[in-house]
């Protein structure tokens, strides 16, 4: 096999880490059928997000919230973990990589084998759903049956609190335990990966940033250029699974 230098240096970059991070956005599930928001044909060319104030303060927002939520259930359930998702579970397994910090909703790192405490959850998960207000855990699949018979969007039983999607809204205060995990494992890395995001979200961007000022290697993997490419240390404009399965070495 010819001997491709990109991959070869991201191969020793990562073999010469004491301690690395993965940092993941939509793009490294896209191998996987699952849609990202600002590629060409994303999600947001299609429709604009909902912030949480109008979910809070209108019944039509949650219906329609809950309403594209459903509509992707099929895509979410049947999503499997690519060889971008495998090649970083093996980092981890190998003692390389300490956390993996992400965007994503999809719980695709935990499918891959990568212990729950070891995924940092920016913008928490959509594969379940929980009242705002106490808490109480709803699985989808009992809330869409109600939903799909009147179209009301789902209250808790328990406290009449709205239910909704354990995921972070726009409007809507980050989780401040995995803000300040996620912080943590930034300082405390020699290397740090980010594979498949646009960097252009904020909080979750200023995770690199912290990276490389605080004297990290800033290794950046996305198909397009992002809001950060001009601090990185190499820039790998290729696609996650074959670039990072080739550099670890696996299928
Ligand atoms: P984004 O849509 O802003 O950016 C994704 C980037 O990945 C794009 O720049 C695109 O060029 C690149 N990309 C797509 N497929 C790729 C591939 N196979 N190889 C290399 N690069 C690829 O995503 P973001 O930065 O994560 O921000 C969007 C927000 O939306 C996130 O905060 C996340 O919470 C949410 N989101 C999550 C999912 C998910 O969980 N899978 C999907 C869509 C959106
Ligand atoms: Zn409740």
């Amino acid at each position: 096999m010819a001997v491709d230098p990109e991959i070869t240096e991201l191969a020793r970059t990562i073999e010469q880490a004491r301690r690395a991070i993965v940092f993941t956005g939509a793009g490294i599930s896209t191998e996987s059928g699952i849609p990202d928001f600002r590629s060409p044909g994303g999600i947001w060319t299609r429709m604009a997000p909902i912030d949480f104030s109008d979910f809070l303060a209108s019944e039509e927002a949650r219906r329609e919230t809950w309403r594209r939520r459903f509509a992707m259930e099929d895509t979410f359930r049947e999503a499997r973990p690519n060889r971008g998702h495998r090649a970083v579970a093996e980092l981890v397994r190998r003692g390389k990589v300490a956390a993996v910090i992400t965007q994503n909703i999809d719980g695709l790192h935990q499918a891959s084998g990568i212990a729950d405490d070891r995924v940092v959850e920016l913008h928490g998960n959509t594969t379940y759903a929980h009242c705002l207000d106490c808490k109480t855990h709803y699985d989808l699949d009992a809330l869409r049956i109600a939903f799909e018979r009147d179209e009301t969007a789902p209250i808790c039983d328990e406290c009449g609190g709205y239910v909704k999607t354990a995921t972070i809204s726009f409007g809507q205060a980050m989780p401040g335990g995995a803000m300040r995990r996620a912080e943590a494992e930034t300082r405390a890395a020699d290397l740090f990966i980010v594979a498949g995001s646009s960097l252009v979200v904020y909080p979750a961007a200023g995770f690199p940033e912290l990276a490389k000022h605080n004297g990290a290697t800033l290794v950046i993997i996305n198909r397009e250029p992002t809001g950060l490419d001009a601090i990185a240390d190499l820039v790998l404009n290729r696609s996650i699974g074959a670039t990072l399965g080739a550099a670890v070495g696996i299928d």
